[in-house]
């Protein structure tokens, strides 16, 4: 019999020559269970998803209530629907209170997009600056504003009127002027090999937008719920986006973005032409239930809390020759290695161990770190001596 393995190379689109294989049959908390029974600790998150671990039974229980009284009703914006009413008064209830408007959409690519639009309606302008190695997704107008040209050039022509500049850079804000109409930036870049600015540089830009009347967009898709230790990333720096992009965590493990900004500037998508941005998914019943019960238990059980102190021990732990860095905030963090060989070899002997590191898009000679906030300290000397077994190996 043709296995699922064989299939999956065979049926299912393949985005590499070298995907990961593993097959999981179930996943709980910080770990996943292959077919075997074996247990791996997932110390990616699904990509910054799982923050409270996979499958937290209060999701479950919101997800079964749901599936009781409806799935997909219609398209975003027409009929009331309360899971998606109840998570906006809750998501803007911890945000500061500009940010009054929330627009739910399917993913983070598409919540980029979202704003894109946002920003050019808003300002009747064209310009857009982006970051190099920022990742904002995958779709053509995500894609014009991610910041790795080897990615992007048998796409093009792509969105025109972008421009790069170096996160970080003081002197780069001045290519902020009066026909730009937003600067997209990941608040702390992650596929660019976790990179955090000074709060010094978020301050400038923050003014540089306001004196400009540059929509300052937010890319807070991996950042938020807790994984830089604060609910969200800007909070580290005392500013405001004037569009907050929200994806991955915000479902609690069901697929679901958003797009957040004040009432005044969302209020441009509803008429002249009327449907500035039409999904027919967005903010499902299902991922919105999922994504309350996930932030009221982000909340309730102040998950947030130890998140810097966890950082703090996996950097204490995480010390050996091989390693140049552990860079990053709170647990959103990656280890700065020399070589792409050394990286792929430790993914593999730390997968055989039972333990789920990766790398990233624009940095593949560092590994992420990012587990579930709810790992424990056992939990995270275990790794650690998984990690530092497999440097030793090399
Ligand atoms: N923005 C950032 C910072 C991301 O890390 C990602 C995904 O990795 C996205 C946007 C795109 O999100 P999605 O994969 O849901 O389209």
């Amino acid at each position: 019999m043709i296995s699922h393995k064989e299939l999956f190379l065979l049926n299912n689109a393949q985005t590499s020559t070298s995907p990961n294989m593993l097959e999981i049959e179930r996943a709980e908390g910080l770990y996943l269970f292959d077919k075997s029974g074996k247990s791996y600790m997932d110390l990616v998150s699904g990509f910054a998803v799982s923050n409270i671990g996979h499958r937290h039974p209060r999701v479950l229980d919101a997800i079964r209530e749901q599936l009781d009284k409806y799935l997909h009703l219609t398209v975003y914006g027409e009929f009331v629907q309360s899971p998606m009413v109840l998570f906006a008064q809750k998501l803007l209830s911890v945000l500061p209170e500009q940010l009054n408007n929330v627009y739910f959409t399917n993913s983070g690519a598409e919540a980029t997009e979202g704003a894109l639009k946002l920003a050019k309606r808003y300002t009747g302008r064209s310009g857009i600056i982006s970051c190099h190695h920022a990742y904002h997704g995958s779709t053509h107008g995500a894609l014009s504003v991610m910041g790795n040209e080897d990615f992007k050039q048998k796409y093009r022509p792509l969105l025109p009127d972008v421009s790069f500049i170096t996160f970080g850079r003081l002197e780069d804000l001045e290519l902020i002027n009066a026909s730009t109409a937003c600067v997209i930036m990941e608040t702390v870049q992650g596929e660019a090999g976790i990179r955090v600015a000074s709060a010094d540089y978020m301050q400038k830009l923050r003014a540089k937008c306001t004196q400009t009347g540059t929509l300052l967009i937010l890319d807070e898709i991996q950042a938020a719920f807790g994984r830089t230790g604060k609910l969200f990333a800007f909070e580290h720096y005392n500013i405001v986006p004037d569009v907050l992009l929200l994806a991955k965590a915000l479902g609690g493990g069901m697929p679901i973005g958003a797009f957040i900004a004040n009432r005044d500037v969302m209020g441009v998508l509803k008429e002249n032409p009327i449907l500035g941005h039409i999904t027919t998914f967005g903010g499902h019943p299902v991922s919105s239930v999922a994504g309350l019960a996930s932030l009221n238990l982000i909340l309730e059980e102040n998950l947030v809390k130890d998140v810097t102190a966890k950082g703090e021990l996996f950097r204490s732990l995480l010390v050996h020759p091989l390693i140049k860095e552990v860079r990053g905030i709170g647990l959103m963090m990656c280890i700065q290695l020399d070589a792409f060989e050394q990286v792929e070899k430790v993914s593999k002997l730390c997968a055989a161990e039972g333990v789920i590191i990766d790398w990233f898009l624009h940095c593949e000679t560092a590994l992420r770190i990012a587990p579930p906030l709810i790992i424990t300290e056992q939990e995270i000397s275990t790794a650690c001596a998984v990690i530092l077994r497999a440097l030793d190996s090399l």
